[in-house]
């Protein structure tokens, strides 16, 4: 009989001789700075957990009391069923944090991401989106019918140049990771605005790995730069420092407005659970009344930073949580990450499709949660490996 899906098989098996089937792991504990897989108990340099708030008990409780109050399911999308009690504050909490007029919650950051560039950009218009830009921007630019162009990594020489073509494209947008979630990199913001208003362009910004960490009070690397009120549309997700899940796009009631109307991933999915929005409520309050929380985490950053680049490692060009250890090969990654999970440590190796080939790295990313003896169990690690 015909089987339609003979072809899976083969292609796993490629996958398997290439080394790059992926499985994935049981995680036995909670989420937090140690996890176990199964029986092996691990100091986690994996997670995006940066403030250590995943399993924090105010969290808990307040996604507990949402669940006894409203009950878990939302049952449709905002649009048709309405937007609960919780979100509607959570939306209003957020804006105030980011100082916008208004905000929207989406299911995840990735849709945040994929159905705002949709939505902004159609045919005649162009993109313009960094090379190392997340997966779900790429994704966006796909879904959009607008015209990409693609620009190295950081360069705002090579945006101008393409800027300086594009006069004739009905819109221009510009959209950029703040902190690259790869090699912890942070894009020339200060640079950026400049050149969007210069050639009339949208700026849009993704701030997952930079909300919560970066800025005086937390709300990212447009605060740190001080360009909050020149980037028109700034997206986040509270899958990372928040500690939760979803993502969500802030700006103005216009933009807003717009999204409501025309961003497909917000239409035509349902409304997150009211516990999660209670919770990441919960978690907005701990980022502006705990700021040691990110202190904590940066200095362990420069620590760990400083240390590895003793020992001769290169870590390219990371200014924060996120650091890369650059090694090249493929096989060399996943024998560095195998060494130190043996040895009790959480390190993931990033490769093809992760990163561009020859440039896989291990990808360490730290948390408030960390004390100083996992860094330095980690950094006599290394130097183990490393002579
Ligand atoms: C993780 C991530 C996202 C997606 O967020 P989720 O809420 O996990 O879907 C978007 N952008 C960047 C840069 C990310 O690292």
């Amino acid at each position: 009989m015909f089987d339609p899906l003979a072809w899976i098989p083969e292609q796993l098996d490629l996958l398997h001789a290439m080394e790059r089937r992926r499985a994935i792991h049981v995680r036995s504990t909670q989420q937090g700075a140690t996890v176990a897989w199964q029986a092996n108990q691990l100091i986690n340099f994996g997670s995006n957990d940066y403030l250590d708030l995943a399993a924090d008990q105010r969290l808990r409780d307040a996604a507990s009391q949402a669940i006894s109050a409203d009950g878990w399911g939302s049952g449709a999308s905002p649009l048709i069923t309405g937007r609960g009690n919780d979100q509607a504050k959570l939306e209003a909490e957020l804006a105030a944090f980011e100082g916008t007029e208004a905000a929207l919650t989406f299911s995840s950051g990735f849709a945040a991401n994929a159905g705002t560039i949709d939505a902004l950009t159609d045919r005649g218009d162009v993109i313009l989106s960094d090379e190392k830009n997340h997966a779900s921007i790429i994704d966006g630019t796909r879904l959009s019918k607008a015209t990409v162009r693609v620009y190295p990594h950081r360069d705002v020489d090579y945006l101008e140049n393409l800027l300086k073509q594009c006069g004739t494209f009905r819109r221009r947008l510009i959209v950029t990771d703040t902190l690259f979630s790869m090699d912890g990199t942070i894009a020339p913001l200060d640079e950026l605005v400049d050149l969007a208003d210069q050639y009339e362009a949208i700026l849009m910004v993704d701030e997952a790995h930079a909300t919560g960490v970066f800025g005086e009070h937390g709300h990212g690397l447009c605060e740190h730069y001080g360009v909050e009120d020149r980037v028109p549309v700034r997206v986040g997700t509270f899958s990372k420092a928040l500690g939760g899940h979803g993502g969500f796009v802030v700006g103005s009631q216009t933009l807003i407005d717009f999204l409501i109307n025309r961003s497909r991933p917000y239409i035509f999915s349902t409304a997150a659970p009211a516990a999660n929005s209670a919770a990441m409520l919960a978690a907005l309050q701990i980022v502006q009344q705990e700021p040691q929380r990110r202190e904590r985490l940066m200095e362990s950053a420069q620590f760990l930073r400083g240390a590895l680049r003793e020992q001769g490692w290169s870590l390219g060009d990371s200014h924060s949580q996120i650091i890369p250890v650059i090694v090249g090969t493929e096989t060399l990654a996943m024998e560095l990450s195998a060494k130190l999970f043996e040895q009790g440590m959480l390190v993931p190796g990033i490769r093809p499709p992760s990163v561009p080939d020859g440039e896989c790295l291990l990808r360490i990313s730290l948390s408030a949660g960390h004390t100083r003896q996992h860094l330095d169990t980690l950094v006599d690690a290394m130097r183990e490996l490393r002579f």
